[in-house]
């Protein structure tokens, strides 16, 4: 490749970085650091009623959290090709949408919205099955125009389709495409107020960035042509184009925001304690196949591997069960330490633990390591030991009634009343102690305290839970 590769990630702040956007990006990522390019951030905001205040910088923030971190942005901006926003660009695309309009392939049109409704629906009525606009205001004389003018209309742009036209071109994931000029209306460039349209600006910045390669979601192959027919009209060449599948979720279904089984948007990930090398690892596969099922890769791996020829050409599947599992495999491979800076805010979230200082939390931290999917997780167990249940299971309460239980929890409390340190040994040999004195050892010695203590009879070992509860209130439990 002699020129250099450029992609870019180039979201609208109309809200935050979302799970697909955020497949969007660390693609278009790893080609560029597979083939030692740049990665550019941009902001398409142009959509001014939608854009909402803290989008952009969580489009950016959480990227960089992820670990894709652009090479450009409106933070980091490279001179030659700023600005970063397009809403601070307008007089640029003013001008060549005139050049358009003064190449005679672009043309104003007066129609108002109320009109081009009316247009749509006497098309659809006589069995059109998609709108094109009916080239009205084409041929205006300047008289005509003025005449709207003087009504108060203001003009949009729109772009003259050439007729009879393929647009052929080599899509990245889906290989050769092609689409009809003729199926397309000539669409709004430039809106009344002076704004450019997403397909026309859109093109305007990624020729005047170097864009190389656009690697963007599907949504966006039907506005491929349109664009083309802009690169042509300028005589620009058009960068490589991928449109990579969409997300279903496990019923086959589309990801959507409203899809509350699964969580859509990084800041959620972050606050539950989700891993950014996990999530980073996770969306490399999701939409990417390996050779060998290879599941864990750290980003210089990715970037090693990715392969643009292995895009998956079919919908990738969001498996929760899999992103967990992720997780909890980042979780257990982190060294000691920094287990511990990840996990001490979440368990410092627990009010009944409140007086333990570091280091005991640390001891308890640990003790979840190799259990947990997720930061958030160690909360839940935790709460179950330390909130006393209200309510016992049957099960529970025919444990306790068994004559031998009550005899069991008396000796054991006395004995541990005199216990100066609690720990796996010290406690191991409470239990001992306590079945040669009652003569009653296995379940029927474990499973009354248990039970008496966290109201489960399952869970972590016993000396966690004595020593997490701490003495006093064992005894009180007791
Ligand atoms: N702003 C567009 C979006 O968020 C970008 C589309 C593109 O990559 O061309 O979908």
């Amino acid at each position: 490749m002699s020129e250099k590769v450029r992609v870019r990630y180039a979201p609208s702040p109309t809200g935050y970085l979302h799970i697909g956007g955020a497949r969007s990006a660390l693609f278009n990522y790893l080609y560029a650091k597979k083939y030692n390019g740049d990665f550019v951030f941009r902001i398409e905001d142009t959509d001014i009623e939608r854009n909402i205040p803290g989008a952009e910088e969580s489009q950016l923030h959480d990227l960089i959290w992820l670990g894709i971190i652009p090479d450009e942005s409106p933070e980091k901006p490279n001179p030659k090709y700023a600005p970063y926003r397009q809403m601070a660009k307008l007089d640029i695309y003013k001008a060549y949408a005139q050049k358009l309009v003064d190449m005679g392939v672009a043309y104003e049109c007066y129609c108002s919205e109320d009109e081009l409704a009316e247009m749509k629906e006497e098309q659809l009525s006589n069995g059109v099955k998609s709108f094109k606009y009916n080239r009205h205001c084409l041929h205006l004389s300047e008289e005509e125009k003025e005449k709207y003018r003087k009504e108060g209309r203001k003009p949009t742009i729109r772009l003259k389709m050439s007729e009879n036209h393929e647009f052929k071109f080599h899509d990245l994931v889906r290989g050769d495409v092609s689409f009809n000029s003729n199926d397309i209306g000539d669409f709004v460039i430039m809106k009344s107020n002076g704004i450019p349209t997403y397909n026309f600006a859109v093109v305007i910045d990624d020729h005047l960035m170097e864009i190389t390669h656009v690697l963007r979601g599907e949504e966006h192959l039907s506005n491929t042509p349109k664009q083309l027919q802009i690169y042509e009209y300028f005589g620009w060449e058009p960068p490589k184009f991928g449109h990579m599948t969409i997300i279903v979720n496990p019923n086959g279904k589309k990801l959507s925001k409203r899809d509350h089984n699964i969580l859509q948007f990084m800041s959620q990930y972050k606050e539950l304690g989700y891993i950014p090398e996990a999530i980073f690892n996770f969306l490399f596969l999701l939409g990417w196949t390996s050779e060998d099922n290879k599941e864990i890769f750290t980003k210089e791996e990715a970037i090693e591997a990715f392969d643009p020829a292995r895009l998956s050409s079919s919908p990738s599947m969001f498996d929760n069960k899999r992103l967990l599992w992720t997780n909890s495999y980042y979780i257990k491979h982190m060294n000691d330490e920094d287990y511990f800076s990840f996990i001490l805010p979440f368990i410092k979230k627990i009010d009944f633990l409140k007086a333990k200082t570091d280091e005991e939390l640390k001891k308890i931290a640990l003790i979840f390591k190799q259990e947990i999917h997720t930061g958030a997780e160690i909360i839940d167990l935790l709460n179950e030991i330390v909130v006393r249940k209200e309510k016992l299971s049957e099960e529970e309460e025919t444990v306790l009634a068994k004559e031998t239980s009550p005899k069991v929890i008396e000796v054991f409390k006395k004995k541990l009343q005199n216990l100066i340190e609690i720990n796996e040994t010290s406690v191991k040999a409470l239990f001992k102690e306590t079945q040669t004195e009652t003569g009653i050892k296995g379940k029927d010695l474990y499973m009354p305290i248990r039970i008496k203590l966290t109201g489960e009879m399952h869970g972590i070992e016993m000396f966690n839970i004595i020593d997490i509860l701490g003495k006093e209130e064992t005894l009180s439990r007791l």
